[in-house]
């Protein structure tokens, strides 16, 4: 039995206080390896997100705008120094909460959070405008000012990491922030809200809600007091949040789904490119937005890799997630296990060959599918075309690179992409061809805090991580003087 880390679980933190939701009601959210709930969360609507709206403006207006960037900037340094003293019960309820294996959890989701919070943390005292060459006797000169309130909605996939891509970029410019995390994985928001106020944010500056989309997400989106929604999700979801926010022109990002290409060019290192499929469709239990779904084989060495990569499939180890050795841990919940099981059966009955996996590996308890492969999918069917968001891998051959270029953008998606090949030039005209936010050549999933990451098409709208994402969270003031 692991002991669980305790949480103000059925509390909201409003205002830098715990406070109970003003329905009195609340959800329960469940460890998808063993089907128990973890906790009892309060389930925050409407009044509460005004609650917390109001307090995010009033910490906005009030101390917050007057505290100098350094000061911001050793805040947010000290937070990730908490938050890397308890990494291990970071990473411990990331891993009960979402089933993702412990050792990602630690050494990738929550080394990933320090990064991001000290990236971000240098940058408060780089914001600035600029001084303006104008024409006639005047001094023009531009201001790069925070938005205001800011309306953080997460996912389950990642559930700190995409919160603090969010919450970071946007106190570093001066933002307050309202955060409603996924209801599926809402502990370690809470327990990141804990940290703020040890490190001592004033209250107000971050603000948790938790509670269903469809309640307090939506009363987030419309409210007229929040000045931009930061949202990933499902392409869905997105298109409805664009939808609510246009009422009020809230400035909108939206990091959405993905059916990302994994090109592999016959003259690619073919051991490299299996490691690199595998990574790419099968880590996180393919619920990653840019999961590597389809596998664009060159025909020559379609038969040679898809062997390759059953040969690693079979050492991969489904299983228990606080497991070390673990490497897929189970899906996030029953609903999430039916569906990418939806689309097995479509694969089958569209005429695509299962190659490996395609079932349940037999746990007693837990939403766990086995890695699962199909090959002679042509890019019409539902399997090459749709976001399954689960450890399922398409491979499609292709003739050359033309063939691979205009297979690979034949989707509605444009998150990433991914080319293997020996040939310098390829490479780089490949990449320029994929019309895709992220673009890895010869590797899969790397990511870095000063990267920008996003989608083109209808992966999206807005860039996170880097400085760029600095840009979103942030206006410009133009200022005329008259000189004459
Ligand atoms: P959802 O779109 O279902 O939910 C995301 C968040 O939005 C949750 O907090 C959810 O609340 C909330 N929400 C749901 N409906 C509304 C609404 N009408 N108004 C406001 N908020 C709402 O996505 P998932 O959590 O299922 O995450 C998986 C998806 O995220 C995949 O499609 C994946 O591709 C995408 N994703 C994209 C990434 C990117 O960077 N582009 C990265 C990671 C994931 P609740 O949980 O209560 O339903």
């Amino acid at each position: 039995m692991v002991s669980i880390p305790a949480i103000r679980s059925k509390q909201l933190f409003i205002g830098g206080q715990w406070v109970d939701p003003l329905s009195g009601k609340s959800f329960a959210t469940v460890n998808p390896a063993t089907e128990e709930t973890i906790a009892e969360l309060a389930s925050g609507d409407a009044h509460d997100i005004d609650r917390a709206v109001t307090a995010a403006r009033k910490a906005f207006e009030g101390p917050w705008s007057k505290m100098a960037a350094s000061e911001r900037s050793k805040l947010l340094w000290k937070i990730a120094d908490l938050l890397e003293k308890k990494i291990d019960e970071f990473a411990l309820l990331e891993t009960l909460d979402a089933g993702k294996p412990i050792s990602e959890s630690k050494a990738v989701d929550m080394a990933e959070c320090l990064s991001v919070l000290r990236f971000y943390a240098g940058l408060p005292q780089t914001i600035s405008g600029s001084t303006l060459p104008s024409q006639g006797p005047a001094f023009v000169y531009t201001l790069r000012e925070p938005l205001g309130v800011v309306g953080a909605i997460t996912p389950w996939n990642f559930p700190l990491l995409l919160s603090i891509w969010k919450i970071a970029p946007a106190l570093a410019a001066g933002n307050t922030v309202v955060h409603k995390p996924a209801s599926l994985t809402p502990l370690t928001a809470l327990k990141f809200a804990e940290i703020c106020q040890e490190a001592g944010l004033p209250e107000g500056v971050l603000n948790v809600v938790t509670g269903p989309g469809s309640t307090a997400g939506q009363a987030l989106v419309t409210h007229p007091g929040v000045d931009k929604i930061a949202f990933t999700g499902e392409t869905s979801t997105g298109k409805s949040i664009a939808r609510d926010a246009a009422e009020t022109l809230k400035k909108l990002s939206l990091e959405l789904g993905g059916k990302s290409p994994n090109i592999v060019f016959a003259d690619a290192d073919l051991d490299a490119a299996a490691r690199g499929a595998v990574n790419g469709i099968f880590y996180n239990a393919g619920e990653v937005c840019c999961a590597g779904s389809r596998l664009l084989v060159e025909e020559s060495v379609h038969d040679a890799l898809l062997e390759k990569i059953q040969g690693r499939l079979k050492k991969f180890t489904v299983g228990d997630p606080l497991d070390p050795k673990t490497r897929m841990g189970p899906l996030i919940s029953k609903d999430h296990l039916e569906k990418v099981e939806g689309y097995v059966r479509s694969g089958t009955q569209e005429g695509a060959k299962l190659v490996c996996g395609g079932a349940r590996p037999g746990l007693p308890k837990g939403w766990f599918f086995t890695p699962t492969m199909f090959s002679g999918v042509a890019p019409t069917m539902k399997i090459a075309r749709e976001e399954i968001f689960g450890p399922v891998l398409a491979a499609i051959p292709f003739k050359d690179g033309p063939d691979a270029v205009a297979k690979g953008n034949d989707t509605i998606y444009g998150l990433s992409a991914a080319v293997w090949t020996r040939d310098v030039k390829k490479a780089h005209q490949v990449a320029r061809a994929l019309r895709a936010g992220t673009v890895w050549v010869n590797t899969y999933n790397m990511f870095d805090a000063t990267a920008p990451f996003g989608g083109y098409k209808q992966s999206g709208f807005g860039r996170e991580l880097g400085r760029e994402a600095l840009d979103l969270y942030t206006q410009l003031k133009t200022v005329w003087v008259d000189l004459s």
